[in-house]
């Protein structure tokens, strides 16, 4: 996915102003590319390279006098993973402003720093130019401000009624350890069910046969389970006579204490050494809380915002009101995202929730993930809400999806519309200097260059490790799929030094410079 992050400058750049200035950048080993592919052509007329500059000069001024448009209306500067550009705006010539912004990937390192230093450079060199002409302007140089760095409303306010020690601090805490990979496991249907049955049994404090696996359908892996830490082997000591659980120990070594205590029965009288013992599977207190609300699905869901590159400040999770239902919200570039999640049907109670929230958070994009049936009445209700949307002429969206994979690449597929909405709108002014729609041919680049990453993965996974194929890894490689990451990414054990390593780095490098950014911009509110 692509990002776009901009800057403004309220100062008008004349003519020979802007080749100026990216004659300069060029001499910083920065590319203009439209002024190259400009240059290019002159030299290959002229044969050489010694009149250019003044084959641009007269080329320049034909156009100003000739045409509507300015000859340099900005430029693009391509790096490996990112590029930034300069758009100069004079519509209004009383408000005429320099627009520089980066364009870049879930990976690039340091996007904003990136920025700040493109930003003061052209500052730079914009004032020496100024300097050099007329000395008094400088004190009253204007500064960068954000942009597009604005956060909706709606957002923002979502934002302020979260409890800071609700479930958004604790998905903060948690977003690269356990949780996350267990959560993934849930999406096994059959793993919920034998969970929630396993807890209650363990409520009630019975049905060891369950508990141990035996009756569980031979599809679904305890170890698994286990691994992720959803379930732990416990010794369950009960009575031979009656049946009932007596109580549940660690592991085998905690029995040899209690055997030794010369401790009885409470239900028949007997030595308890001489009691049923065996070993069962209990679910943990992480599995508990997961399906606690459908938390599972928020998480899992936090995940693949995350994994899509948004940053953790875009992503806001909201209160658990304890009636199943989950609720988050991401900030794409202005554009804000309303996600609604219940673990279970889409009823109408739901539906109506989903609406209310929707109105409140003045969200443009809903999404619905709901695991089990869509009621008529709720998918109706949800239908005439979204067409009243539309019909005011709101721009609105909404999606509705029954399990995390399609809601994975829905979500992508949303995001990624916006993403290439945003950037055209930055760059589709440079379309005419180039005679090619250059935000189609920056989307294109990063569209190849995320071909190749792919062949090359593919190409380093040709042999994965022998590994026992069932059904909870195998919807763990079919949602992988979904929303086109390798399946190493989701393969990999807990713990914050391996999971997802790039992302984790740009995140961590990107607070530093994150902090002159949101001062200015609060600044800017
Ligand atoms: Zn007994």
């Amino acid at each position: 996915m692509l990002f776009l992050d901009n800057k403004v400058l309220n100062h008008s750049v004349d003519a020979s102003g802007r080749t100026r200035l990216l004659r300069e950048l060029q001499e910083q080993d920065l590319n203009p590319l439209i002024r190259s592919l400009r240059t290019q052509c002159f030299t290959d007329l002229l044969r050489g390279s010694e009149r250019i500059g003044e084959m641009e000069e007269v080329i320049a001024r034909w156009a100003e006098s000739n045409t509507d448009e300015p000859f340099v209306q900005g430029d693009v500067f391509p790096f490996e993973d990112y590029l930034l550009y300069l758009v100069f705006d004079d519509d209004d010539s009383d408000d005429a402003f320099v627009s520089a912004g980066i364009v870049y990937e879930t990976n690039t390192l340091e996007p904003f720093r990136k920025l700040d230093s493109f930003c003061h450079l052209v500052r730079s060199l914009l004032m020496s130019a100024d300097q050099a002409q007329n000395r008094e302007h400088i004190d009253a140089f204007p500064n960068w401000h954000s942009g597009n760095r604005t956060m909706p409303q709606g957002f923002r306010t979502f934002i302020e009624k979260q409890d800071a020690d609700s479930l958004y601090t604790s998905l903060r805490k948690e977003t690269m350890s356990k949780r996350i990979l267990a959560a993934s496991r849930l999406e096994d249907d059959k793993a919920r069910v034998f969970l929630r049955t396993a807890r209650n049994a363990f409520q009630e404090g019975y049905a060891v046969k369950l508990l141990s696996g035996e009756s569980s359908s031979g599809t679904l892996p305890i170890e698994e389970l286990e691994n992720v830490g959803l379930v732990e082997r416990e010794v369950q000591v009960s009575c031979r006579k009656t049946g009932h659980a007596l109580f549940r120990l660690p592991n085998a070594d905690a029995l040899a204490v209690v055997t030794v205590s010369d401790a009885t029965c409470s239900e028949c009288g007997s030595p308890v050494a001489d009691e049923n013992v065996e070993e069962v599977i209990a679910p943990t207190p992480l599995a508990t809380s997961l399906l606690e609300d459908g938390s599972w699905l928020v998480s899992r869901l936090h995940f693949l915002l995350r994994h899509l590159g948004v940053p953790e400040r875009e992503i806001a999770v909201g209160p658990s009101e304890g009636t199943g239902s989950g609720q988050m919200m991401a900030n794409i570039s202005g554009e804000s995202f309303l996600i609604a999640t219940r673990d279970g049907d889409l009823t109408p109670a739901f539906a109506r929730w989903v609406i209310d929230l929707e109105i409140e958070t003045e969200a443009s994009h809903l999404l619905i993930v709901a695991t089990g049936r869509i009621h008529k009445e709720a998918g109706l209700l949800l239908r005439n809400h979204s067409r009243r949307r539309v019909s005011v002429g709101q721009d609105f969206e909404m999606i509705i999806a029954d399990d995390v994979a399609s809601a994975g690449s829905e979500l992508e597929r949303a995001l990624e519309r916006v993403s290439q909405r945003i950037i055209a709108e930055h760059l589709c002014i440079l379309d005419n200097s180039i005679g090619i729609s250059v935000s189609k041919l920056v989307l294109t680049k990063f569209q190849l260059l995320a071909a190749a990453k792919e062949t090359q993965r593919e190409v380093e996974i040709v042999q994965p490790e022998p590994e026992s194929s069932n059904s909870s890894t195998a919807l763990t490689w079919a949602a992988a799929a979904a929303y086109g990451q390798s399946r190493q990414v989701l393969e990999i054990q807990p713990g914050p030094s391996t999971v997802m390593p790039e992302p984790e780095l740009t995140e961590a490098s990107q607070e530093e410079s994150d902090l002159t950014l949101g001062s200015s911009f609060i600044e800017s509110q």
